[in-house]
């Protein structure tokens, strides 16, 4: 495959991108036979996104909660008082509805990696990557025997991943020194929000998740990263929507107007930190590393950071995840006509349509039939 004309994302140069078997294999000057070309004109590329941290089954909640919160065990006492009926009526959908649902909306924001935080998936068809290569305690409060899981002396091949200082009191601060000290095994920690860390305590993580959104809608205070910088990866996440919104670029949007982090950190800590940490080939616009890339429409005639900063879902021309193709704009039907289209369905994202990977309409439907008020930011008829 060769995608010609793309503005690369913060260096504004445009680009052939040649893709064979998964790959990208290089950056032709000139017009190359090939089965597959697609040429675009004002279209930004850039790396897949790499949402570090969701839980794919609850992407069917609203967000809940009504005032800010001092941590996570309050909100979590009280959405559970206060919100019984919303909770039962999404968890009435079964886990495999519920983490299909989450795929998609991932990929209809040119995600291409998730890192869910959980169980391992239960769905075998996977249209992005879901990195499961790690070891996963929920939190120091919520994690039953979290010292023992923590120190399980065959769990030494990845890192652990926790939620951690995930408020603005007292409890969230300690509960990081709690974690650092019964981490006696010295294992590689990743942690999860840290709105409560300090530089010095963020020296004991070799990546910290920052959720600007979920942070800033919880707890009305958002991780300072840039005082962990210089001591730990960051990476991006989202969360699920119990706490952000759906879109991944309003909470990307959100954290460039903080300027807790420059431009290109913020860039990076959706694709070359986490691909780093998390051992992905992916996350570049390199040859040799995975094709995953996003295509998307240049808005205004801006640069190519600008534009990235820009992005909407509906701007979204095409997703590719290692090599393969999992979303395009009608605009391309054109160009795509020639292949075999059977397998993708047609959704309309603000009126613009896309054509997706996997029947959306039909598990639209079988959602709804266990949970008719569910709300989708997609229109499938
Ligand atoms: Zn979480």
């Amino acid at each position: 495959m060769i995608l010609y004309n793309l503005v690369l994302a913060g260096d504004n140069r445009a680009v052939n991108i040649k893709v064979d078997d998964g790959k990208i294999t290089g950056f032709p000057e000139e017009a190359l036979p090939d089965q597959l070309q697609l040429s675009f004109t004002d279209a930004l590329v850039f790396p897949g996104l790499i949402n570090s941290h969701d839980h794919l089954d609850f992407n069917l909640f609203p967000q809940l909660g009504d005032k800010f919160y001092s941590n996570y065990t309050e909100w979590g006492r009280y959405i559970h008082k206060n919100y019984k009926d919303e909770i039962n009526a999404v968890l009435k959908v079964p886990i495999a509805l519920r983490e299909q649902w989450g795929i998609i909306k991932n990929l209809i924001c040119g995600v291409t990696m998730v890192v869910n935080h959980g169980e391992n998936v239960k769905i075998k068809e996977r249209l992005i990557g879901i990195h499961e290569q790690y070891y996963f305690l929920h939190s120091v409060q919520f994690e039953k025997k979290w010292k023992r899981k923590l120190n399980h002396p065959l769990r030494i091949k990845h890192p652990v991943v926790i939620h951690v200082g995930e408020g603005t009191n007292r409890a969230a601060q300690d509960e990081i020194d709690r974690l650092i000290r019964w981490n006696l095994l010295r294992k590689t920690l990743i942690g999860i929000h840290a709105v409560a860390m300090s530089a010095a305590q963020a020296k004991r993580f070799k990546a910290i998740i920052w959720c600007p959104e979920s942070n800033h809608f919880l707890l009305n205070r958002i991780a300072p990263v840039n005082q962990f910088k210089a001591v730990a990866k960051i990476l991006f996440g989202t969360d699920s929507t119990l706490t952000g919104n759906w879109d991944i670029w309003k909470h990307i949007r959100l954290a460039r107007k903080t300027n807790i982090l420059t431009d290109t950190e913020l860039f990076e800590t959706l694709n070359r930190n986490p691909a780093a940490i998390w051992g992905t080939q992916n996350g570049e616009i390199t040859p040799g590393k995975d094709a995953d890339l996003v295509v998307a429409r240049i808005k205004n005639n801006q640069n190519g950071m600008e534009s990235f900063f820009a992005v909407e879902p509906k701007d979204i021309l095409l997703v590719l995840h290692q090599g393969n193709i999992r979303l395009f704009d009608a605009l391309l039907y054109k160009q795509l006509m020639h292949l075999d289209l059977s397998g993708f369905s047609m959704i309309h994202i603000e009126g613009v349509s896309k054509y997706v990977q996997g029947d959306i309409p039909e598990l639209i439907k079988n959602i709804k039939q266990y949970y008719p008020d569910a709300g989708f930011p997609v229109d499938v008829n």
